[in-house]
């Protein structure tokens, strides 16, 4: 992995009244950029091909500026540009899919800390992450073990898709077979107790630059807005079953809905948000700027964790004015991109981007 002290050379001979922001043109650029154009940066956008429509029917979301490349892989295409433009590049679902370990060797200024996505890249260091932290998570099982509803997460899969839900070992042996599922892919996998209620995904941004509000480590911790998923076909699948149809279950990402949590939820929601951060800080140095996790609330008001993402979702493109929270956090409009590119401004401002970035 590029040594931190290696991106504060490249910072160091950036041109601080010039600094860009950067990002691949997926995901959550739209508000990256909208929020970045707000706070008065030029921006850059790295797209594949010449997928012009989409930024030209949205001209407050489009970047001043495209590098275009066969394949988001092509780092090499696109970094020395960036440190030329004086960028820093916003990490985003797409980033973390499409670059996957390459992000480790990336000569470029990364908004947060990279580490924290190769934690978010890694099932297994993910759910130590969240043990470190002393969240409640669903049990993890053997197949031998399966004894109540548990979902199957495979390596690589995509927004929830390909996850099969089973109930025992039979079950299980039955549909690996039938999906043509490997040993070396299963050693991969995790199967996971399925946990049954509300889903929340808060969305946190955690400063370094604050020291009132919700303290925690040595900054503050934001709660700017809240999603659930929206996923197909579990979210109506109870239509299909009104006439008696079961279908297998599924869980791709297909959108995003806003939620806000019973106002009593909220110091619990906190607290997940304090803990993630607290042994970011432990094992791997923090987590500076945004995250999410992914919890559901059960009956008794209990809250599980089952998925950290440790940068900007997409379920903060709901919220490009600001969400509920975040009118209580700054009384103006403050979208999570517009957040990012505020924290860059004021890093820069006090010298200190190499605290936001590596
Ligand atoms: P993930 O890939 O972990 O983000 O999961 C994708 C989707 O699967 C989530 O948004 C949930 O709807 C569902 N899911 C994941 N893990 C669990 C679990 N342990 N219990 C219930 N639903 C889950």
């Amino acid at each position: 992995m590029i040594k931190k002290e290696e991106i504060e050379l490249i910072l160091k001979k950036y041109d601080r009244k010039k600094l860009r922001i950067a990002t691949l043109c997926s995901h959550s650029s739209l508000q990256i950029f909208n929020g970045a154009w707000e706070e008065g940066f030029r921006t850059i956008g790295i797209r594949v091909g010449e997928n012009r429509v989409t930024y030209d029917a949205f001209p407050y979301a489009k970047p001043d500026m495209f590098i275009t490349v066969e394949e988001f892989r092509d780092v090499e295409r696109f970094q020395e540009l960036l440190i030329e433009h004086n960028a820093i590049l916003v990490p985003h679902g797409s980033l973390i899919e499409f670059v996957g370990r390459r992000i480790e060797e990336l000569a470029v200024p990364i908004l947060g800390n990279r580490k924290a996505l190769l934690w978010e890249n890694d099932r297994q260091k993910m759910i130590k992450w969240m043990q470190k932290a002393g969240l409640r998570i669903p049990k993890t099982l053997e197949p031998g073990k399966i004894d109540r509803p548990c979902i199957v997460k495979f390596p690589g899969a995509k927004g929830g898709r390909g996850y099969v839900v089973v109930k025992n070992e039979a079950e299980f042996e039955r549909k690996m077979r039938e999906r043509g599922i490997t040993d070396e892919m299963l050693a991969k996998s995790v199967i996971q107790e399925y946990i049954v209620g509300i889903r929340f995904y808060p969305h946190y941004f955690y400063s370094l630059f604050h020291d009132d509000g919700f303290r925690v480590g040595e900054g503050r911790l934001e709660l700017l807005g809240m999603d659930q998923r929206v996923e197909d076909n579990i979210d109506e699948i109870y239509r299909a079953n009104t006439f008696g149809y079961s279908p297998e279950p599924q869980f791709t990402v297909v959108g995003n809905a806003p939620i806000v949590a019973r106002e009593s939820l909220l110091d619990q929601l906190l607290t997940i948000g304090q803990k993630t951060v607290d042994a970011s800080i432990e094992l791997f140095g923090g987590i500076p700027g945004p995250f999410c996790v992914e919890t559901t609330c059960t009956e008794n008001l209990e809250f599980y964790v089952f998925e950290i993402s440790s940068r900007i979702v997409a379920g903060t493109n709901l919220f490009p004015r600001g969400s509920t929270y975040s009118w209580f956090t700054f009384n103006e409009p403050m979208s999570m991109g517009r957040r990012i590119a505020r924290e860059i401004k004021i890093a820069a401002k006090k010298n200190a981007l190499e605290k936001l970035v590596y």
